[in-house]
């Protein structure tokens, strides 16, 4: 479709993943004239480019999918508790046919740049190909974690054999058996890659910068009996997840940690380990997340739990967190993860004795020792929430670049709209109430918010709407006071913005990227805006200028 010549859209999309998927189909299925442009040759954003063996959801399948058609969900059948990476694309791609929706996607479209056209009201958007588009609205489906980063290391480009970051496992697939594999990283996505390969390969060494606190997943199939409990359940389950924070079926435990024994605790700590999913962190006490005893107390009944699984003590001191508590960073799920280092062809080296210092033509060097390898796999995270909108050239009123803005971290409204980038739309944008919950459930919130939005100034007769920069400005502190209450505050993680590969994302500097007050507060708020008539928002154009609506709504004064 990249040969097309119309030039002008009322909406452009940006990134046909889980939100851009989601968000075309709202506008077709409202005549809204819409397109989605995507970079990569195909759509589904996260399952499309992360291909390395293990990935999968961590999620709950049935509460990952679309909710908004009942048809979609009779007819899914989720086959395992947590799908995996090739099933949850085949999901996407079918969600697509099903409804048409690919004939409105532009792949191969990477936007390089959306400039804002004051005089025109209109955003002016730069393709790759060289193609510039103009649209009314631009909303912004870019994906969480899509610029994966690399370390910065002397003597990369020198390896002799295959290296490659995880984000870009050859599609493929690699030949894995007799090879001497490395992989840097002992994030998520090193958990799942590390105990995936581990059988597969000849020797696997782990380079280990700092461990991370980790949890069984305990995934399973689902039978057809099961999903047609599922199905019967369906409304049931969304209603869970839409009044839990973390937008899971997990409810936490309403008990006050310190009010119930010791034995108490443990008990249900027993319990939680050989539950589904997130139940370990998210059904817990909710002083773990706030109380640093409660929390230590937590953490050290995980750590017993690593030593019982790891058979060399040394090996498994090494593999327990020491510099932040469990749960503080987002909980990396396992499947028999730690019993990987009880191999014989696999070795792990810790780069906080030993640090990295350079890539050689034949693997990697430390300070005391050389490695060769014909594979190492970089599993070293990514430029998280911003990262995607700091590699478009964006610039809203008077030339400003979103960049420059949000240089010592994101400022939004309601994560949703920026000032100054008027008629910029974000469903699952930085301090929006996605980033910190199941991610689809929180897409949908957001996408439907800014639909309903788009519907609300096409019947009102508006054609510019922008962010108030005191609205701005209070969701801002809002979301910032917000982490003061919380531990994960003091984590080096991504929801922090720390990012040792990422000039300026060191550690040091927190950036306030996720909104932590949960989904239902969340959720209540951005309908009281829309039901005050989009308050914080200067809408212009047709009509009216709404002065009125440039307060704040009450329940984000704090
Ligand atoms: P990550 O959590 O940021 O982990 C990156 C890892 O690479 C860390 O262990 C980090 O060590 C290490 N690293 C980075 N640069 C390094 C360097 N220069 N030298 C040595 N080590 C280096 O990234 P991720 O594992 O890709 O996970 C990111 C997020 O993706 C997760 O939190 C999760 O939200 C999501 N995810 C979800 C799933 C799922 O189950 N659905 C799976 C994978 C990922 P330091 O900690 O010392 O920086």
């Amino acid at each position: 479709m990249s040969g097309t010549a119309k030039t002008h859209y009322e909406v452009i999309v940006i990134g046909a993943g889980v939100c851009g998927i989601y968000q075309i189909k709202r506008l077709v299925d409202l005549g809204i004239d819409a397109v989605v442009l995507e970079g990569a040759a195909g759509l589904g954003g996260t399952w499309y480019s992360n291909r390395y063996p293990g990935a999968r959801f961590d999620s709950e399948s049935y509460t990952y999918g679309y909710s908004f058609s009942r048809e979609l969900l009779e007819e899914w059948h989720w086959k395992e508790r947590f799908s995996g990476q090739p099933e949850n694309l085949r999901y996407l791609n079918h969600v697509a046919d099903k409804f048409d929706l690919r004939r409105h996607m532009q792949f191969d479209s990477k936007v390089t740049a959306a400039h804002y056209d004051e005089e025109e009201n209109l955003w002016r958007v730069s393709i790759a190909d060289g193609r510039e588009l103009t649209c009314r609205f631009m909303i912004m489906g870019l994906g969480l974690l899509s610029i994966p980063t690399l370390p910065r290391l002397e003597g990369m480009d020198k390896f002799k054999g295959r290296s490659f970051h995880t984000f870009y496992w050859p599609h493929e697939g690699v030949e894995l058996a007799g090879k001497k594999v490395a992989v840097i990283g002992t994030g998520a996505t090193a958990i799942q890659v590390i105990a995936e390969i581990a059988d597969k390969v000849g020797q696997l060494t782990v380079f280990q910068r700092r461990p991370n606190w980790s949890a069984p997943l305990n995934n399973g199939p689902i039978s057809q009996a099961e999903m047609a409990d599922i199905r019967a359940r369906y409304d049931e389950i969304f209603a869970t997840c839409a009044r839990t924070p973390g937008g899971f079926e997990h409810e936490p435990d309403r008990r006050g940690f310190w009010e119930v024994s010791r034995e108490e605790r443990v008990k249900l700590w027993d319990h939680l380990y050989d539950q589904p999913g997130f139940a370990i962190w998210l059904r817990n006490f909710r002083e773990i997340f706030t109380d640093e005893v409660a929390n230590a107390e937590f953490s050290d009944y995980i750590a017993d739990r690593i030593r019982r699984r790891v058979k060399d003590p040394a090996t498994a001191e090494k593999l327990i967190p020491r510099d932040h508590g469990f749960g503080v960073q987002r909980v990396p799920m396992e499947t028999r993860y730690f019993e990987v280092y009880n191999r014989d062809n696999v070795n792990l080296v810790d780069l906080s004795e030993t640090p990295l210092v350079s890539v050689t033509e034949s693997g990697l060097r430390t300070t005391v020792a050389d490695y060769d390898f014909d594979i190492i796999v970089y599993a070293t995270g990514f430029d998280a929430i911003t990262g995607a909108y700091d590699h478009i050239d964006i610039r809203g009123v008077g030339g400003e670049t979103l960049r420059d803005k949000w240089n010592d971290g994101p400022s939004t409204y309601l994560g949703m709209m920026v000032h100054g980038f008027p008629n910029m739309l974000m469903p699952a944008g930085p301090q929006s109430g996605s980033a910190s919950t199941n991610y689809p459930r929180g897409i949908e919130t957001g996408v439907n918010w800014c639909t309903d939005f788009l519907e609300y100034l096409r019947s009102h007769g508006h054609e510019r709407a922008d962010a108030s920069a005191m609205a701005e400005r209070r969701w801002t502190d809002h979301v910032t006071k917000m982490y003061a209450i919380m531990l994960m505050r003091k984590a080096k993680s991504w929801f922090t913005g720390y990012n040792s590969n990422v000039p300026g994302h060191e550690a040091g500097r927190v950036r306030y990227f996720v909104y932590n007050g949960g989904s239902p507060k969340y959720v209540a708020t951005i309908n009281e805006v829309a039901a005050k008539g989009y308050e914080g928002i200067e809408l212009s154009g047709g009509r009216m200028v709404s002065a009125a609506r440039t307060a704040m709504p009450q329940d984000v004064r704090i």
